[in-house]
C-alpha cells in the first residue's frame, strides 16, 4: 500500500555543514508526514536552522523568522520551528520575541521532532526542547536514498567541542565533544558506498579529538578511524573537517602516507600568526608547534593543499600582531583562507576583552589580508598548469551544454568540455591549461 504524504515542509538552513546534517535528518525524520517543498508558500511546516557564529548568520535567520509571521497569519495550522546554534542559546527568550513560533528545539534534540511535532498538532502548545543531557548518545543513522543520489556526502562523526576557544560558542550552544561509535560511522559508509556514494566527508567541530571523550578501553582515535573507513572498498576519495591544530597528532600525518585515497587537502584554522593573541584566543599552540605540523604535512604530502581561517581584529590586535599574520600567510603561502573581522559573539569570553581597534581599522586590515591572500591563491593554482591530474567529475553547467566541472584531490575545481554525459563521481585524466582565481581549466586526455 502507497502512502500519500500531502503535508509539506520548508527547510531554511544556515551556516555551517554540521547544520546541513542536521537538515537531512530532520527531513528524514519527518519524511513519513511530509514531503520536503522548496516554496515556501506552500509549506505546512517551516524549520528555520539557524547559526550564531557570526551576527549576519544570526540576523538573516531572524528576518526569515519574522517574514514567517504573515505566512502563519494566512495558515495558522502551520508548524513553525527555531533550530541550530541561536535556538539553543536563546531557547524560550525566541517565543517571547516571536510568538508565532511554535517550537524551539536544540540540536541535540532534533530526533525528538517527529513526537514533538505530532504533540504541537494535536495541542497547538508552544514547546522549547533544548535540554542538553550528559547521557546523550548520538543514534545510529543511515540516510535514506530515495531523492537522488549525489556522488560524495557528508557523515558526522562527532558533535560539540571541549576547547572554549575565547571567541567562539559552539561549547556553548553544541555541548562537549560527543564522539560516535565506530561502528555507527562505519555501517554508515558502508551503506553509502553500496549505493554508489565515492566520496566521504567526515565531519566534526574538531575531528582530531575524536574518541577522546570514548571510554579508554574502547578508545579508537581519530587516525584509527581514517584507517578503517579508508579501507572500506568503494571509498575513492576521503576528506575530513575541521580540525584544531593543537590536536594534529604524528598518526594523522601518518595517513597522509599511508591512505591513497585520503585527499591532498587539509583545512587547518590557524586564525592569527602572532603567538600572544592566540594565546588570549585560548588556541593552546604557537605558531612554531603549527609551522612545524605545517612542514611535517607538507614533507609528506608534498601536493597537499594547505587552507585556513583567519580572524582580524580579534581585540587587542596590535599592528605586530596584524603583521605577524602577514608574516605567517607569506611562510605557508595558503592555497586559500576564510578571513574574517572578528565579531562579538555572547557568552563567548572574548566579549569582555576591551576591544580598542576602529572599525575602520579593522576593515583595512582584512582588506590588506585578503589582497595579499588572492595574490597567493592565483600563484598556487598557476602551479598546477601543465600538470595532468586525475578529477572526480561534479556534474555539468547549468547555462552551458557540454561544460562540465570536477574537483581534483586538493578539491579544486577543473572546468572543462566533454559533449559525450558524464556521471557525477566519474574519475578522468584532465590537462590543466589555464587557471583562474576560482578555478582551474583543463581538458579531459582520456574522455
Ligand atoms: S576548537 Fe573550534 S569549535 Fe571548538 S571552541 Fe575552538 S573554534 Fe570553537
Amino acid at each position: 500500500m502507497t502512502v500519500t504524504i500531502d503535508k509539506k515542509l520548508f527547510i531554511a538552513t544556515f551556516g555551517c555543514q554540521m547544520n546541513d546534517r542536521d537538515t537531512e535528518i530532520m527531513a528524514q525524520l519527518l519524511s513519513r508526514s511530509y514531503a520536503r517543498t522548496l516554496e515556501l508558500a506552500e509549506a505546512d511546516a517551516v524549520i528555520v536552522n539557524t547559526c550564531s557564529i557570526r551576527a549576519k548568520a544570526e540576523q538573516k535567520a531572524f528576518s526569515l523568522l519574522g517574514v514567517l509571521r504573515k505566512y502563519k497569519k494566512k495558515k495558522p495550522e502551520m508548524i513553525i520551528a527555531a533550530t541550530g546554534c541561536v535556538a539553543q542559546q536563546d531557547g524560550r527568550k525566541m517565543i517571547s520575541r516571536m510568538n508565532h513560533i511554535d517550537l524551539v528545539i536544540g540540536p541535540q534534540n532534533i530526533y525528538q521532532l517527529p513526537l514533538l511535532f505530532d504533540k504541537i498538532r494535536k495541542t497547538r502548545k508552544t514547546t522549547v526542547a533544548t535540554d542538553i543531557s550528559p547521557s546523550f548518545s548520538i543514534p545510529p543513522f543511515l540516510p535514506t536514498m530515495d531523492c537522488g543520489l549525489p556522488h560524495k556526502r557528508f557523515v558526522t562523526i562527532m558533535q560539540g567541542c571541549n576547547n572554549f576557544c575565547t571567541y567562539c560558542i559552539v561549547p556553548y550552544v553544541r555541548g562537549r565533544e560527543l564522539s560516535r561509535s565506530q561502528e555507527d560511522i562505519v555501517a554508515e559508509v558502508r551503506h553509502l558506498v553500496s549505493h554508489g556514494v565515492k566520496e566521504i566527508t567526515l565531519l566534526g567541530q574538531n575531528v582530531n579529538s575524536y574518541g577522546n571523550d570514548q571510554e579508554e578501553s574502547q578508545r579508537t582515535s581519530f587516525a584509527e578511524l581514517l584507517c578503517s573507513v579508508a579501507e572500506i572498498r568503494g571509498v575513492e576519495r576521503l576528506r575530513f573537517t575541521t580540525s584544531n591544530p593543537k590536536d594534529l597528532s604524528d598518526d594523522l600525518i601518518r595517513c597522509f602516507v599511508d591512505l591513497d585515497n585520503l585527499c591532498s587537502h587539509f583545512h587547518l584554522p590557524v586564525q592569527s600568526g602572532s603567538n600572544s593573541i592566540l594565546r588570549r584566543m585560548n588556541r593552546k599552540y604557537t605558531i612554531e608547534t603549527y609551522l612545524d605540523k605545517v612542514e611535517k604535512l607538507k614533507e609528506v604530502r608534498p601536493d597537499i593543499a594547505l587552507t585556513t581561517d583567519i580572524i582580524v581584529g580579534f581585540p587587542g590586535e596590535t599592528d605586530e600582531d596584524f603583521q605577524a599574520t602577514m608574516d605567517l600567510l607569506e611562510k605557508v603561502r595558503y592555497h586559500g583562507s576564510f578571513s574574517f573581522i572578528y565579531s562579538s559573539r555572547p557568552p563567548a569570553k572574548s566579549c569582555e576583552f576591551e576591544d580598542t581597534i576602529s572599525q575602520e581599522e579593522k576593515k583595512e586590515r582584512l582588506a590588506i589580508y585578503q589582497a595579499h591572500q588572492k595574490e597567493i591563491t592565483m600563484e598556487r593554482n598557476l602551479e598546477y598548469v601543465g600538470q595532468t591530474m586525475e578529477i572526480m567529475v561534479e556534474g555539468e553547467s547549468r547555462n552551458a551544454e557540454g561544460q562540465w566541472s570536477g574537483r581534483i584531490s586538493t578539491h579544486h575545481i577543473v572546468n572543462f568540455t566533454c559533449a559525450k554525459p558524464l556521471v557525477p563521481g566519474r574519475m578522468l585524466m584532465v590537462h590543466i591549461d589555464e587557471a583562474c582565481y576560482n578555478s582551474l581549466r583543463g581538458t579531459l586526455v582520456d574522455g
